[in-house]
């Protein structure tokens, strides 16, 4: 396992960064170190890097520190790599990862390629929130560190309810608890609240764009024109494909929003029978079993056709 007294030994500077596009548990877990190494490694000045977060995950300590552009000539010299299963997944902040003197990554994703110096990869973790939450001092984590991470771990666990979530999941958000944080209200908030247009985006993917495909595959697309004409960007769109995993006999949800190149992002979410990451690796994404993404090039129609190639090659094996 990591040990942050090892990894940050003689440094003077450390950079941290999660992926692109950052979720609850990318948030969580690069704010909860960022601001671990700021309370106890006085000697060391650390940065944290991150696109643009949803509006809700500025309650957290330190969100409003994280930079959204790269500093000229920095070089650090430990680069933390947190809850990204590949150096392109940084985005803008992979320079800085590649120019740093050390990296370490710690990640839960199976598509991780063990790319840093230093590589902690759980994939069957609940969260790269845990991770951390594991390589912290308990008695250490200030109520503040606490928030950060109980909330990427009830946004990796689906507020605890994911096959991921473990009895040792459940004590880690009991001992972050404990902590005197506001548990309901973190969930409420950041992971069940969601604005007017929020929702109207939501009412016209589950209405107008939706398809069920023979009953076991459902798919739902958001256009940039739809986008621009409710108002809302990408990370608005976050829960619309668990909304429709839920429907009753469905395997996978399938959920894609136009990107402004005209590319579509691509969301996968799956029950039981399908490894989605691996479908998604096979379009050159990556994530999780049960949940994973890809950027696919090209309409609508081929993108549909072409996964359920793939997702189909795995429900007739295991039907
Ligand atoms: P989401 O559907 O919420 O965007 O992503 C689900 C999971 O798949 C997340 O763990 C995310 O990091 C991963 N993921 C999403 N898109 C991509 C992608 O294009 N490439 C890779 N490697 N992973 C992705
Ligand atoms: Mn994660």
């Amino acid at each position: 396992m990591v040990k942050l007294y090892e990894v940050l030994k003689g440094a003077k500077r450390a950079g941290i960064a999660g992926h692109v596009r950052p979720d609850g548990d990318c948030t969580g877990s690069c704010l909860a170190l960022y601001q671990y190494i700021g309370l106890y490694f006085p000697e060391v000045a650390v940065d944290v890097y991150l696109e643009e977060i949803p509006n809700s995950f500025h309650m957290l300590t330190g969100a409003d520190e994280i930079c959204h552009g790269l500093p000229e000539n920095m070089v650090y010299d430990v680069f933390f790599a947190l809850d990204c299963g590949d150096v392109g997944r940084l985005g803008f902040a992979g320079t800085l990862f590649e120019k740093a003197k050390k990296t370490v990554c710690i990640d839960h994703h199976v598509s991780n390629e063990s790319f840093a110096d230093v590589n902690q990869i759980v994939p069957d973790a609940s969260s790269t929130s845990e991770l951390i939450y594991n390589l912290m001092d308990k008695e250490k984590i200030t109520k503040e560190v606490a928030e950060a991470l109980y909330l990427g771990i009830v946004h990796d666990t689906g507020v605890f309810q994911y096959s991921s979530t473990k009895p040792s999941t459940m004590e880690a958000g009991a001992e972050l608890l404990r902590k005197g944080i506001d548990g309901p209200k973190i969930i409420e908030k950041t992971f069940f609240e969601k604005t007017y247009a929020q929702n109207q985006v939501l009412g016209k993917a589950l209405l107008e764009s939706i398809r069920l495909m023979d009953g076991k595959v459902i798919f739902s697309y958001i256009t940039k024109k739809s986008m621009s004409f409710f108002g809302v960007k990408a990370k608005d769109l976050e829960g619309i494909v668990s909304q429709l995993r839920v429907t009753a006999g469905v395997e996978v949800a399938i959920f894609l929003y136009e990107l402004e190149s005209g590319e579509f992002k691509v969301s996968l979410r799956s029950k039981e029978k399908v490894d989605v990451s691996k479908v998604a690796r096979y379009f050159g994404g990556g994530g999780h079993v049960r949940a994973a993404g890809l950027t696919f090039r090209g309409t609508v129609y081929d993108a549909v056709n072409n996964l359920m190639n793939q997702i189909s090659l795995q429900l007739e094996d295991g039907a």
